[in-house]
């Protein structure tokens, strides 16, 4: 068990047990980070909802630990970003070693003008409770069930009716709409007879948390991702090390193809496996598990009022971190749009896109995570042959180097083409989400997330069309101006244009020059998923 020291949430008795039938707009089944998130940004938009676990405890071992700059962009909006910033391991730099030798590395995020790092490494429980005391700061929005399991429910095309099991007896509990956030086993995905579809891969890893004084890395100061390809200490075989915080350490080792898991957790199996890694410098088994991947999900994330969410709707290999980070933006996308629909701002239909948006980005994580997977654990002889030369090559030709995949980690999703954006060229393209830059006292993107808003880089002047604006680089303009601290906001936006960012900072219209009122209401109007024509009717 971990050193983490574990505080369990009590239960309180809910309301509906004594006849009371509060009901709410929102039910979120699962406290995990998918359904923690999904809750602030609702609160944060005024909506409540009441979100249900069946345990009591936030995540049980540190399972997610690498998280990245587009999910601490996320964090930022909901109000948790510096805090994990400030807990978690900062890193960027990746090293791919093949036996013994380096033979490639990898910067992250070279440039400067980010608030945040390319990633941190921070255990799951932790992103749990920095959430779940966040959502504890919205006692009228937020009301967090623990010990209250999902066993049932009923849905209709108005609601959805819950039947929850808890240690004082069940309940029922209505609400206009169903969260699935209850994980890859989801009870909800089950009883609605909703099949996975993707790949099972056979191989096993035995991934081990190690508590340790002296880093393995050798340098305390090194905060980097290892990944080794046939080392000497686990010859024929993959490796890969992280740092987190709290001195502990990652190491994830492939195991034999048919390795006998029960066997491979045993401390008498995993002990030597990591002496051979750090020698016989003192070390504390913090948290161990054997995992097998897989890269599946859902066809369909939206059925009805039931809307799926997280693992509960794709899972990927955890090579890439593109798990819960690829979570963190189902929740993005999801957030504004089922707060317009419950606002009556949109019609229920916008919540298509958030399938059709995040059923993509999804796709886009099981390409990569099954790439790399394949590549660390070749199926066939053509794929080991690849595999042998890439690697043989790597030594000296850094064409080869390239071609090496230990797991392209988790990047922001873009949206291009997809219905909600108004198709245009600029640095930042519709659909791909705005980039950092640091502006006036402080950075770009807390500035633009969380509603609609106009922003004109340079001189453009930007029509009042009831949306937020916001100038930067520019002067006399009755709204809100910052000036371009360090010269990169124009130099990643360009001069003299002006964009329509939605609320989950992607961009969803670009205007160069000027911005025509007409065009920018419509293109608006396409973002929340209405025609033109009904917005002005
Ligand atoms: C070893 C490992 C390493 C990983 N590394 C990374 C990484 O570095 N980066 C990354 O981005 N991702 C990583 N992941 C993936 C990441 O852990 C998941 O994507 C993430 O936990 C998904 O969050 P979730 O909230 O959707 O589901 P979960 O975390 O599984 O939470 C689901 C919640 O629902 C509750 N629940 C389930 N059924 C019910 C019910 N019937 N009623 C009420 N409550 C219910 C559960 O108790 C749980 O609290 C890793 C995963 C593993 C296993």
């Amino acid at each position: 068990m971990p050193a983490y020291s574990y505080a369990p949430q009590p239960f309180v008795r809910p309301p509906e047990l004594d006849g009371a039938a509060t009901g709410a707009p929102v039910a979120i089944v699962g406290a995990g980070p998918i359904g923690l998130a999904m809750a602030i940004d609702l609160a944060l938009q005024g909506i409540r909802s009441v979100v249900l676990d069946d345990n009591n405890v936030v995540s049980v071992g540190s399972r997610a630990i690498c998280w990245a700059k587009r999910t601490l962009e996320i964090f930022d909006r909901l109000g948790v970003g510096e805090r994990m910033l400030e807990k978690g391991v900062t890193w960027k730099v990746g090293r791919l070693f093949h036996g013994d030798e380096e033979v490639y590395s990898f910067d992250l995020l070279p440039e400067e003008g980010h608030k945040y790092p390319a990633f941190i490494n921070l255990q799951q429980y932790y992103v749990e409770q920095y959430l779940l005391e966040r959502a504890r700061e919205f006692p009228e929005l937020i009301d967090v069930r623990f010990l209250s399991k999902v066993v049932d429910h009923a849905a209709s095309a108005e609601g959805v009716t819950l039947t929850v099991e808890t240690p004082e007896g069940p309940y029922e509990l209505a609400a206009d709409w169903l969260l699935a956030c209850d994980g890859v086993k989801s009870a909800t995905r089950e009883r609605m007879g909703l099949d996975f579809t993707g790949q099972t891969f056979e191989e096993q890893f035995l991934i081990a948390d190690i508590e340790m004084d002296q880093s393995p890395f050798g340098d305390p100061g090194i905060a980097e991702r290892w990944f080794w390809f046939d080392p000497t200490f686990h010859p024929g075989k993959s490796a890969l090390l992280h740092a987190q915080p709290d001195n502990i350490y990652r190491i994830d080792l492939q195991l034999d193809l048919g390795a006998d898991a029960k066997l491979e957790a045993r401390e008498e199996k995993v002990i030597p496996r990591i002496r051979a890694i750090v020698g016989d410098r003192p070390f504390r088994l913090d948290w161990l598990s054997v995992y097998k991947f897989r890269c599946i999900k859902l066809e369909r994330f939206v059925h009805g009022r039931v809307v799926f969410v997280g693992d509960s709707a794709h899972v990927v290999s955890p090579f890439g971190a593109r798990g819960g980070n690829g979570g963190i933006q189902d929740v993005d996308n999801l957030g504004w749009k089922l707060a317009a629909v419950l606002k009556g701002e949109a019609d229920q239909t916008l919540i298509e896109s958030y399938h059709e948006e995040r059923s993509h980005g999804s796709a886009e994580n099981i390409l990569n995570s099954a790439r790399s997977t394949n590549f660390m654990t070749p199926k066939t002889p053509i794929e080991a042959l690849f595999r042998r030369e890439t690697l043989r090559m790597a030594h000296d030709q850094p064409f080869a180097r390239r071609l090496i995949n230990s797991g392209r980690l988790s990047l922001p999703c873009s949206l291009e083409g997809f219905a909600l954006q108004t198709p245009g060229e600029g640095l930042v393209r519709p659909g791909q989400p705005m980039v950092d830059a640091p502006v006036g006292n402080g950075w770009l993107l807390p500035l633009l997330q969380g509603a609609f808003t106009l922003v004109g880089f340079g001189e453009i002047a930007l029509p009042d069309v009831g949306v937020r604006r916001l100038g930067i680089g520019q002067s006399d303009h009755p709204y809100p101006s910052h000036d371009d601290r360090a010269g990169y906001a124009l130099q990643r936006y360009g001069t003299g244009v002006a964009y329509l960012v939605r609320p989950d900072g992607h961009a969803a219209a670009v205007f160069h020059g000027e911005v025509p009122e007409p065009a920018l209401r419509e293109a608006l109007a396409r973002a929340m998923g209405r025609s033109c024509e009904r917005e002005m009717a």
